[in-house]
């Protein structure tokens, strides 16, 4: 089959490598339907070190049910099924606690020596706590909403719940990436009333107004930070939901936090240290929370408004490309011609 993989900064290419197999009786082989390119493979887009044999890459997929392992009970052969990026038994202490991306019996995909999800077929590793039926079928107008909650929904939806966010909560959403216009969206779902949206992209901007955003701010650093101040009495929001992961966003929300608040990351950290004394975190009271997405369990909870049309995720794709034409989705995802590159199979 062919599968992309990853060979360096900047570096995707598609590879021809043996078809994957029921390893374990927990697995499922899953023939992808749709793929998409995430905004977190770019880092290593940008700065992963040469490797002769790659690795493999994409955790984002749907697609239909080839085979099953012999353990495997709540899904079968010819479902369609989504994947959440994390898979995990849904058994566990952490599983139960709603928390599968510390499950002490999963992983992540394109990790660990199973396959990415940027690719023909996939090795499914605990298929039952992994994998969700999708009622719908194969060529439904409703896969790249579906899609979204592999990842991006899912994880602006955990950004949203982490922070609390509920009627009463003002929210401030650093970053128009796809996940920060999922926080809005998720935001909106929860009830939130004053959504500012911080980005400076306006056909992304746009619609996360479409989503529920406001008020969009479009400066950044001090600026950014005294537009929020403005717009909110000079308080700050209750919620701050940042979707970039570099320093200077987190600064950005020790900056727009109210006190008391909490700041809630989904993006992943691109660094290791930041404040957090009395002149940021402690001195406001305020709550710092956040991680990787357990969108496993949140999936359940998505799907029927998905389903119905209520809500459109899937909006967050203005690309559409193929598997050959992968390298293209990342360079356009990089250079921000593209929001988020969804692959047809
Ligand atoms: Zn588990």
């Amino acid at each position: 089959m062919k599968a992309a993989f990853m060979y360096g900064a900047g570096d995707v290419r598609i590879a021809t490598v043996p078809d994957p197999e029921i390893r374990e009786s927990t697995d499922a082989i899953v023939r992808i339907v749709r793929a998409c390119v995430c905004g977190s493979d770019l880092h290593p887009y940008h700065d992963m070190g040469e490797s002769a044999e790659g690795v493999p890459m994409g955790h984002e997929f749907l697609g239909v049910i080839e085979d099953i392992g012999s353990d495997v009970r709540t899904v079968k052969k010819g479902d369609l099924v989504v994947a959440a990026f994390a898979w995990a038994d849904g058994t566990c202490e952490f599983c139960l606690d709603g928390l599968q991306t510390s499950c002490l019996h999963g992983g992540f995909f394109a990790a660990g020596g199973v396959g990415g999800g940027q690719a023909e077929a996939i090795r499914v590793p605990q298929a039952d706590g992994t994998l969700v039926v999708l009622p719908v079928a194969e060529d439904s107008e409703l896969l790249p909403s579906l899609l979204t909650l592999a990842d991006v929904y899912g994880t602006g939806y955990h950004a949203a719940k982490q922070a609390r966010v509920t009627a009463r909560t003002t929210v401030t959403v650093i970053g128009d990436g796809a996940v920060g216009l999922m926080a809005v969206l998720s935001a909106k779902r929860l009830g939130a009333e004053r959504i500012i949206l911080m980005g400076r992209h306006t056909a992304r901007t746009d619609l996360g107004i479409r989503f529920g955003a406001t008020d969009v701010v479009a400066e950044r650093g001090e600026e950014g930070i005294a537009k929020v101040l403005e717009l909110t009495g000079g308080y700050g929001t209750h919620t701050v939901l940042e979707a970039v992961g570099y320093r200077a966003a987190y600064d950005q929300a020790l900056g727009v936090v109210r006190p008391g608040g909490v700041i809630s990351r989904v993006g992943v950290p691109q660094y290791e240290e930041a404040p957090v004394g009395f002149g940021s975190l402690f001195g406001k009271n305020v709550t710092l929370t956040g991680g990787p997405a357990p969108v496993r369990a949140y999936i359940d909870e998505l799907l029927p408004d998905v389903l119905s049309g209520q809500v459109n995720p899937g909006l967050v794709f203005d690309q559409t490309i193929g598997l050959d034409e992968v390298a293209v989705g990342y360079a356009a995802m990089d250079d921000r011609t593209a929001l988020k590159s969804l692959i047809r199979f």
